[in-house]
């Protein structure tokens, strides 16, 4: 299987749209890997995870035609991850699509559906070249050659989802989450799941967190050490830390030589990573 990040920050990008902090500052001095535009993620280039304010600059970016891309997941309404309005610009008056393209199924919500405000039959744009298909929390669905199960994030929108995906391997998207509740835990375990790659949400860096929904390299650990005791990821599996705000306080080198401590890797923005 193979993973892009197309985007790698938080909601406010990396620099920031209105910022004066070190890390903007640097990140508009240094560019490279310390730019990060808002997360979003490719498999195997036709399964995408999210569709954020940056969809059509990552399209640009990685000469990606969005009209060949057939399925979207998305994880919550929060509007880093979910830019609706590029979203319906795949109708018909804007969007000259081949006779016999097939409609963009987007998986997501209630929150999501409450949203696309989709007909009885799913569309979402009147001409059908957008399809809503509910997601329920535990619920597992194929998706082509992919088995997805959504489970729920502990973030703070009412139904937000994180995502196992699994082919001839099996990864966990994890961004705008917490620790996971014993529910989900307990799921995991029953499913006897192994994670060959595990994406984690690591919002806050090197600061300390006061508040529940977001993680940091110190939760991250944690979210690793319960991981391990239940047998759902061992020495082998490929744990990356996305997701990163600019309030988080590290550099891409910094959070690297932090990562490297912890046994994590830091994404950036177009990283390929083959598993
Ligand atoms: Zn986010
Ligand atoms: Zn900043
Ligand atoms: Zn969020």
């Amino acid at each position: 299987m193979k993973i892009q990040f197309l985007g790698t920050s938080a909601a406010e990008g990396i620099p920031a749209l209105f910022c004066h902090c070190s890390v903007c500052n640097q990140a508009r001095k240094e560019k490279n890997r310390n730019v990060r535009t808002r997360s979003q993620a490719l498999i195997d280039d036709c399964l995408l995870i999210d569709f954020g304010p940056d969809t059509f600059f990552h399209a640009l970016k990685y000469d990606i035609n969005l009209a060949d891309i057939n399925h979207c997941l998305i994880t919550h309404v929060h509007d880093d991850h979910f830019y609706i309005s590029d979203l319906k610009a795949r109708r018909r008056s804007r969007a000259n699509l081949k006779p016999g393209t097939p409609p963009l199924n987007v998986y997501g919500s209630l929150d999501v559906q409450n949203e696309l405000k989709p007909d009885c039959d799913g569309f979402v744009t009147k001409d059908r070249s957008v399809l809503y298909h509910q997601l329920l929390p535990f619920s597992e669905l194929k998706i082509e050659d992919y088995s997805v199960i959504a489970l729920p994030a502990v973030h703070n929108t009412s139904n937000p989802f994180v995502y196992v995906i699994k082919k001839e391997k099996t990864m966990l998207y994890a961004h705008d989450t917490d620790i996971f509740e014993d529910k989900t835990w307990k799921f995991l375990q029953s499913k006897k799941i192994k994670f060959d790659l595990v994406s984690l949400d690591c919002t806050e860096g090197k600061k300390s967190i006061d508040y529940p929904g977001h993680m940091n390299f110190e939760r991250m650990t944690l979210f690793c050490k319960i991981m391990k005791q239940l047998f759902l990821i061992d020495e082998e599996t490929l744990v990356f830390a996305n997701h990163f705000s600019h309030n988080g306080l590290v550099y891409y080198q910094e959070a690297c030589e932090i990562g490297n401590s912890l046994g994590f890797s830091i994404t950036y923005d177009g990283l390929v990573v083959n598993f």
